[in-house]
């Protein structure tokens, strides 16, 4: 089975405290990395989790508080000393991109590779990346400053070939491919042999959507709906509802509400306040409302397919 798997490297809030480090994540599609916030600690996670940074080229940031970019210059600076080639893409709103491009221009002059800025525009919709196997497209959280959410969708598979099939009509292997994708096969003869006779269905692409940081907002549900995991932050619990409000942030049953009314499969919850000793509450409070809610944990890799 293809690779498809999110490594949480920091899910806590604010600051980095004993338990958690500021967020950060790595997606791993097919050995390609991509790196979703980028907080404080970020490098030493990444190495820890033994990822590659020959394999990172691409640097999702959501927005611009500290504890989702004060690794970056960092890791950037330590990607220079690793061999790493070709170029380094982040992804990040224009004030951002000013500032890093300062500052790797005076402290890292001789990088091996060129850092390329894309520049995210507040509220915007876009396809941000996009290879063979999987795009990555741009939705409006709400928070307190501009901020991004993410949604990695692998593109439609190929459909199975009836090995039996293909036997019985001597298909050429010339023409396989097509037929994967989709083709009816012309016999010599004129005969159209169907494709649906020759293939079973392809395996369900599968999807997964970033969620960080945000107040609730049903229109984070409808930009998200139908992604198979969810990540959302649930910085407080039921008890601080007023106080996620107002700081542009959500409770873990609000982050079980976005995920029920997006028809997700599964919800991780991460970007938990420094007060809580264990999240044993949030799971509780989200799973009040959502059957299938793992706790994001420095760490954890959890596979998507
Ligand atoms: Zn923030």
């Amino acid at each position: 089975m293809a690779k498809f798997q999110v490594n949480i490297l920091g899910c806590g809030s604010a600051t980095p405290t004993a338990r958690h480090q500021p967020s950060c994540q790595v997606v791993d599609f097919r050995d390609k990395l991509f790196m979703i916030d980028c907080g404080e600690g970020a490098q030493l996670q990444f190495r820890r989790m033994g990822l590659k940074f020959s394999r990172l080229n691409h640097i999702f940031i959501s927005h611009l508080h500290g504890d989702h970019l004060f690794g970056l210059p960092g890791l950037l600076s330590t990607m220079g000393l690793h061999e790493v080639s070709g170029s380094v893409t982040v992804h990040i709103f224009r004030e951002g991109a000013r500032l890093m491009k300062e500052w790797m221009d005076f402290f890292n002059r001789n990088s091996p590779f060129d850092i390329v800025y894309d520049v995210i525009e507040e509220g915007e919709r876009r396809i941000v990346y996009e290879d063979g196997g999987l795009t990555v497209e741009t939705f409006p959280l709400y928070h307190r400053t501009p901020c991004t959410g993410f949604i990695f969708r692998e593109k439609p598979k190929l459909r199975h070939l009836r090995g039996d099939m293909v036997k019985f009509h001597s298909i050429p292997i010339a023409s396989l491919q097509a037929i994967k994708e989709g083709a009816d096969f012309v016999k010599d003869d004129g005969r159209v042999i169907p494709n649906a006779a020759l293939t079973t269905a392809a395996d369900p692409s599968v999807s997964y959507a970033y969620c960080s940081d945000t107040m609730m907002d049903s229109r984070v549900a409808a930009d998200i709906r139908g992604v198979d995991t969810v990540y959302h932050e649930a910085t407080y619990d039921d008890s601080m509802a007023q106080r996620a409000r107002e700081r542009g942030h959500s409770t873990a049953r609000e982050a079980a509400t976005i995920a029920r009314e997006a028809g997700a499969r599964r919800l991780i919850i991460g970007h938990f306040s420094k007060r809580y000793n264990s999240e044993e509450i949030l799971l509780r409070e989200a799973s009040e409302v959502f059957p299938d809610v793992i706790l994001a944990n420095e760490g954890l890799r959890v596979d998507l397919e």
